[in-house]
């Protein structure tokens, strides 16, 4: 007998399939093939027959021409980093729609002369934030605090509380960033604590600003001091508050978290956020402040580098104009329609999988608010669900905590919970045929 693999139609062959049409359009033809080669080699392995390589490779192509996934956040952190921040609104994302082809970014349709780049967005920047006189976007908060850096301490000295010398996570250090512009850093205080005096001994001719880090990540407890940004503002040289998180305004569930408006109206010259963490928005990095500091920073060579894209532009415009966000209305949530919901999931879910409807305690995450517990419900599945639903599609990650699975409800989009349910009972046929 022949081997029965080599009746394995060619690569070239199969692509011929008027079938694969679509999806060459679609994906781009490199990718049929790689998908069409990977059938291909199952049916070598002696997995399927010749005659199913075709379908094989229709069943196994991707949805999309990238390989990200959606994943459902089900671990109870609202902001989470890995999960790439705060998901965006359907106002945003559809600006990001209207923003992906031509548009008129830079351009005044009315004189059709060049306009303000991102004039609408930055508009409704000072809009949400009528404290700031000027108000500038940059790539992400790191970028933010880099430029008010160069700009305003290039080899000069920036003060900054010891106990504020934050790690921002994946090894990345503020000191580090800040003395990568050629900034010089004055530490002062201790690690926990600082006073007035302390800064007002650092401050000399060669001082370019105050710098004030909120710690986003870690609470400091016990014996501790830091001097408020009111106070600083008595000092004879410039206060930027980098805040982090990007809350524009007070929160009444954050009561510790810093806000934009709050740190302005204390006298800060310069405030510095990110756009993806408690504001909800793109990734992107936003500088408010004084009319001629804010100036100084967007006419400087550097701004060009740190120049944000219009899909940045539109999102954030849309995040600040539109509708609450996922993170806004996460925060809002109220525990008993959190277990409500939950308890409808379970029922969803029927016999055949072994979960019970957990209270838990959420967080706000990496993004801001250390310390605040988010009063959630959650479903409590066996630990081996883990896998089979990171690996599902939709993707959902939850937390294991106790040998037991917790799909927690707070930043999951309530209409988010059907597909949520049937995600449960796939995980469940795919764990019982593994037997
Ligand atoms: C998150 C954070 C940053 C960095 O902002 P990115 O947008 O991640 O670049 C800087 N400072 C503080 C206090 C932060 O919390």
């Amino acid at each position: 007998m022949d081997d029965p693999r080599r009746a394995i139609l060619s690569t070239d062959a199969l692509l011929a399939d008027p079938r694969l049409d679509d999806a060459c359009r679609r994906l781009g033809r490199a990718a049929v093939v790689d998908v069409v080669r990977r059938a291909q080699a199952v049916c070598r392995e002696g997995r399927i027959e010749p005659g199913q390589v075709l379908d094989q490779a229709l069943g196994t192509l991707p949805a999309y021409a990238i390989s990200l996934r959606q994943v459902v956040n089900a671990t109870g952190v609202v902001v989470h980093t890995n999960l790439g921040r705060a998901p965006l609104s359907d106002a945003a994302r559809t600006a990001l729609q209207v923003a992906a082809g031509t548009t008129d970014v830079e351009l005044d349709l009315e004189t059709g002369r060049r306009g303000r780049r991102g004039g609408s967005a930055l508009a409704a920047l000072s809009a949400a934030v009528p404290e700031a006189e000027g108000a500038h976007v940059v790539n992400n908060g790191a970028a933010a605090l880099a430029l008010a850096a160069a700009v305003l301490a290039g080899g000069k000295e920036i003060v900054v509380a010891r106990g504020e010398m934050v790690e921002i996570g994946d090894g990345f250090r503020i000191p580090d960033l800040l003395e990568a512009t050629g900034a010089r850093l004055r530490e002062v205080g201790t690690t926990n604590r600082a006073s007035l005096a302390d800064y007002d001994t650092a401050i000399g001719d060669d001082t370019g600003f105050v710098l004030k880090v909120h710690p986003s990540n870690f609470v400091v407890t016990g014996f501790t001091a830091s001097v408020p940004v009111s106070e600083l503002a008595t000092l004879p040289v410039p206060v930027v508050v980098d805040i982090g998180s990007g809350l524009l305004r007070r929160h009444p569930r954050l009561p510790d978290e810093p806000d934009a408006a709050s740190a302005l109206r204390a006298g800060a010259a310069l405030v510095t956020a990110s756009g993806d963490k408690l504001l909800g928005g793109p990734q992107c990095g936003l500088l408010l402040g004084v009319a001629p500091i804010v100036d100084r920073l967007r006419r400087h060579p550097l701004a060009r580098a740190y120049r944000v894209d219009k899909l940045t532009l539109a999102a954030l415009e849309a995040t600040l104009t539109g509708p609450p966000t996922p993170v806004a209305r996460a925060l809002e949530s109220d525990a008993a329609a959190l277990r409500d919901r939950a308890t409808a999931l379970l029922e969803a879910l029927g016999d055949a999988v072994e979960a019970e409807v957990v209270d838990t305690l959420a967080a706000v995450g990496g993004g801001g608010a250390p310390g605040v517990e988010l009063p959630s419900a959650a479903v409590s599945l066996p630990e081996t669900f883990a896998a089979p639903l990171r690996l599902g599609e939709p993707s959902v990650v939850g937390r294991v905590r106790r040998d037991r699975l917790l799909l927690d409800l707070i930043a999951v989009e309530p209409s988010g919970d059907a597909a949520l349910a049937d995600a449960v009972r796939r995980a469940a046929k795919t764990l019982d045929e593994v037997g």
